[in-house]
């Protein structure tokens, strides 16, 4: 027998209860019934990015939900700061200079996150900026930005909207958004929300939806002021994916019976044991600021990297994710985002173990598993 196990940031893997609601007869998107879920729904997104603001559902993956908020907040030649330090920071430089506005790159260094230092010296060099895009975590280089002292520092020395992509950290990773004047922000729904890929999650603030009012970027779909006016009656302007928002509906209840506090405490304890693990089998982590949603690891030197993946994943049935660009075959990444326990890790580290052993590689076997199990029940 062979079973598949999915430690992938995006697709996640998704709860029984809640894939058997897709499988239920579908529903109209004009009906009482769908309304009512679509209320639910809105209350608890609210729960998510703990904020009394707007969080809007749109049909589309996260990428969609960005695109949106480039082009319902912004005009063109708009300068905005976009911080690069990976694949999807990357896409937040290129998407707006496609859009027609005027993108300053605050590019960092992959594993790192950016500093104080780089922000205020990007805002000092660009007080008109319109707006500064975070990556909260980075997930081609499994890196978590401290977003709430950058907001913080956003604040207080410029008006540019604070934009976060929080695409693999919400649900893994501490986000206030009123509390921390956070501006945007946006998920997806096949990350920490356990659903399948198909929706995106964008929290507005009081500026941003001020800023929508003067934005002159051409926009029909992802026109934020058309989802926010629908959003307001519990609609949506366009048929949306219904299914999709049936399972959020019960995935935000899972949410909302463990408690955001205690999911966000979760993942930490699950990304520790995870390093824990990695440096008892004498692994490295890539990152100086590893998230909580990924592990990034570096491939040890004598193993070769697309043996090692081969057997993790046709003899032991774990999907992982590699490395992207210049760290393809360097670095891989483990996830632990959404609907993970403790157990789960263990049995992640096992198949590492199983993997780096058949690869030859020279560890005591056992060390990663008792460095886990160690970590959660707060041994040495
Ligand atoms: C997955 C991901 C995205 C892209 O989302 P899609 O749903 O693939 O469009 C953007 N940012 C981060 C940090 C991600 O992890």
């Amino acid at each position: 027998m062979y079973k598949r196990r999915l430690f992938t940031p995006g697709p996640t893997p998704i709860p029984e209860h809640v894939m058997l609601k897709m499988a239920e007869p579908i529903i109209h998107h004009r009906s009482p019934e769908f309304n009512e879920i679509l209320t639910r729904v809105n209350e608890n997104l609210k729960y998510l990015f703990q904020t009394a603001q707007p969080v809007l559902t749109l049909t589309s993956s996260g990428t969609g939900g960005v695109e949106s908020t480039f082009v319902s907040l912004f005009s063109p030649e708009d300068t905005i700061i976009a911080v690069n330090g990976g694949k999807f920071g990357e896409r937040w430089v290129k998407m707006p200079r496609t859009l027609g506005l005027n993108v300053i790159e605050i590019k960092v260094e992959w594993g790192k996150a950016p500093t104080r230092e780089q922000i205020e010296k990007a805002l000092r060099e660009n007080p008109t900026a319109k707006a500064i895009y975070l990556t909260h975590s980075e997930t081609s280089t499994g890196t978590a930005t401290d977003v709430k002292s950058l907001a913080k520092i956003i604040r207080n020395n410029s008006t540019a909207l604070v934009c976060v992509d929080g695409i693999t950290a919400i649900g893994a990773h501490e986000l206030r958004f009123d509390e921390w004047g956070i501006d945007v922000c946006v998920t997806g729904s096949q990350k920490g929300l356990m659903i399948p890929p198909g929706l995106a999650f964008v929290a507005l603030s009081q500026r941003a939806i001020a800023a929508m009012e003067t934005s002159k970027l051409p926009k029909f779909y992802f026109d934020l002021r058309k989802a926010l006016k629908s959003y307001k009656k519990n609609d949506t302007p366009w048929t949306p994916a219904v299914s999709l928002i049936i399972a959020v509906d019960a995935a935000l209840q899972m949410i909302r019976t463990e408690g955001i506090e205690n999911i966000w405490r979760r993942h930490e304890r699950m990304a520790h044991a995870v390093r824990a693990g990695a440096a008892a089998m004498g692994l490295k982590i890539f990152s100086d600021s590893p998230s909580y949603a990924v592990t990034p690891v570096w491939v040890p030197d004598n193993v070769e990297w697309k043996q090692f993946n081969k057997i993790l994943k046709n003899t032991y049935g774990i999907t992982v994710a590699g490395g992207q660009d210049d760290y393809s075959g360097k670095i891989f990444r483990i996830s632990h985002l959404g609907y993970y326990d403790e157990l789960d890790i263990v049995t992640a580290v096992a198949a590492i173990e199983r993997t780096l052993f058949d690869c030859g590689w020279k560890f005591d076997i056992g060390a990663g598993v008792r460095a886990v199990q160690e970590y959660f029940t707060g041994g040495k």
